[in-house]
């Protein structure tokens, strides 16, 4: 099927053309007649599978009848992150190329006065998150009466982000007329609920099984101990031994843990940056146009960086941490391998990730296997983390383990053994010589003033 036969206007194939695409992802050869006919649709697909210009491709042939008027947008996309109505936002500029639609992006974290500019001379576009629309429709900057065209992505991550109210408010301001797309990679109950109350017969669309991971990705697991230190090592280990790797996401689950595995990554000399919900808006469009073009390799990220950044080439997705809802496992491994490029997976697990690893497993309907790489079967824990039957080459493991498990020694506190891990190797390195620690008696000092 090519884009032609889809009943797109010649400026958006043309647009469509530039951008380098032959045909239509799945999604796109399904959903793009359907919006054409001004029908309602709900989207079942995971990111990466083209899905954003499922809808603005479509919506742009439809704008291009009409004009706009100050203050009352003719279309509204709303996004759960800030990230990903950015990345809409560059779509669009990228699929508009040969239109003249005003796009305004409402997002938090920036001033309402440029905001406020664009919505006073007329925005065709508006792309938002839930929060910040309803900022400026309560300031009365914003009527929502003129909107022909409203898009509702992720909703599973409005979900989890507590935005159904908002949505739902939302979508009773906006004329029942609308059409309404409607795109979730899961469709949770609460989901369910509000596609039955606001979308009118709809056509359901679904390209790959809910909770699927794309065959493109390669899985794996690497066992580690539970200790952070422990882990950042595994990590580490593979960084540096991983062949193909060109660029990574690296998830945590806690903030906290993003911004001290990012200042141990650089530590050790690793080129990386972080991205998580605290940083302020400017900080994160930096780190993330850093990582887009390459002069940040590694990103270490929480789950708001999770859902649908528009990057089209990772090679690797770590799960730093084994995430505790299995549908988060889905979203961060669609990082990689996207638009059929091949990708790889690496989930460190701890013996206390089981249950997690149990019910990932359990959704995405198949077993991911252990590494069976040597180097990452040496921590003396294994055999806690990683069932037996599941554990392969068996005979170098065991010889790997002789060498470093062999060692029976008494374990430092855990607050020492970090710090000994994450000092930088300086002089002689771990090797003390036995004179240097012997008791020294120092001759008695005068007591300093300063002091
Ligand atoms: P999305 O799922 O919308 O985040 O898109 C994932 C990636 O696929 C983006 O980098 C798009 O630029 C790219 N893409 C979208 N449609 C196509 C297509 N028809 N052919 C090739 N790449 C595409």
């Amino acid at each position: 099927m090519s884009f032609s036969e889809l009943g797109l206007s010649p400026k958006v194939l043309s647009a469509v053309e530039a951008a380098g695409y032959s045909e239509p992802t799945p999604i796109q050869a399904q959903a793009i007649p359907h919006v054409l006919e001004r029908r309602d649709v709900i989207g079942i697909a995971q990111t990466g599978t083209g899905k954003t210009a499922s809808f603005t491709l479509p919506m742009l042939s439809i704008l291009e009848r009409g004009r706009a008027r100050a203050r009352m947008p003719r279309s509204l996309i709303l996004e759960p992150t800030r990230e990903l109505a950015a990345q809409v936002a560059d779509n669009l500029v990228k699929y508009g190329v040969n239109h003249k639609m005003t796009v305004a992006l409402l997002i938090g974290g920036v001033s309402f006065d440029e905001q406020d500019k664009k919505l006073d001379r007329g925005a065709d576009i508006v792309i938002a998150t839930p929060g910040r629309l309803l900022d400026h429709f309560e300031r009365g900057k914003l009527l929502l009466q003129g909107v022909e065209v409203l898009v509702i992505d992720e909703a599973d991550r409005m979900l989890d982000m507590g935005f159904i109210p908002d949505i739902e408010r939302i979508c009773s301001l906006i004329p029942f007329t609308r059409q309404t797309l409607f795109f979730s990679a899961t469709m949770a109950p609460e989901i369910q609920r509000l596609t039955d109350t606001f979308l009118q017969n709809p056509k359901q669309i679904e390209v790959a099984p809910p909770s699927s991971t794309v065959s493109t990705v390669s899985q794996v697991l690497i066992p580690s101990q539970n200790d952070d230190w422990k882990k950042r090592e595994v990590l580490r280990r593979h960084l540096k031994q991983a062949e193909d790797l060109q660029n990574a996401i690296i998830f945590c689950n806690r903030k906290r843990d993003v911004s001290v595995l990012f200042r141990s990554l650089e530590k050790h000399g690793f080129m990386a940056g972080a991205l998580h919900g605290d940083m302020d808006q400017r900080s994160r469009m930096m780190m993330l146009e850093n990582f887009r073009t390459g002069r940040i390799p590694i990103l270490v990220a929480s789950d708001v960086a999770a859902r649908g950044l528009d990057i089209p080439a990772v090679s690797h997705v770590y799960n730093y941490d084994v995430p505790h809802n299995a549908e988060d496992y889905v979203h961060r491994i669609g990082r990689t391998g996207r638009a059929g490029r091949t990708g790889t997976a690496i989930t460190i697990v701890t013996p206390k990730d089981r249950v997690s690893l149990d019910a990932i497993q359990t959704l995405i309907g198949k077993t991911i296997d252990w590494s069976d790489d040597p180097v990452f079967a040496t921590s003396p824990d294994d055999d806690e983390t990683k069932p037996r039957e599941r554990g392969r080459k068996s005979s170098s493991r065991s010889s790997a383990k002789s060498t470093a498990g062999g060692r029976k020694e008494k374990r430092a506190p855990r607050r020492e053994r970090e710090e000994e891990n994450e000092a930088p190797v300086v002089g002689m390195g771990d090797h003390v010589p036995d004179f240097l620690l012997r008791p020294v008696s120092l001759p008695k000092q005068k007591k300093s003033k300063v002091a």
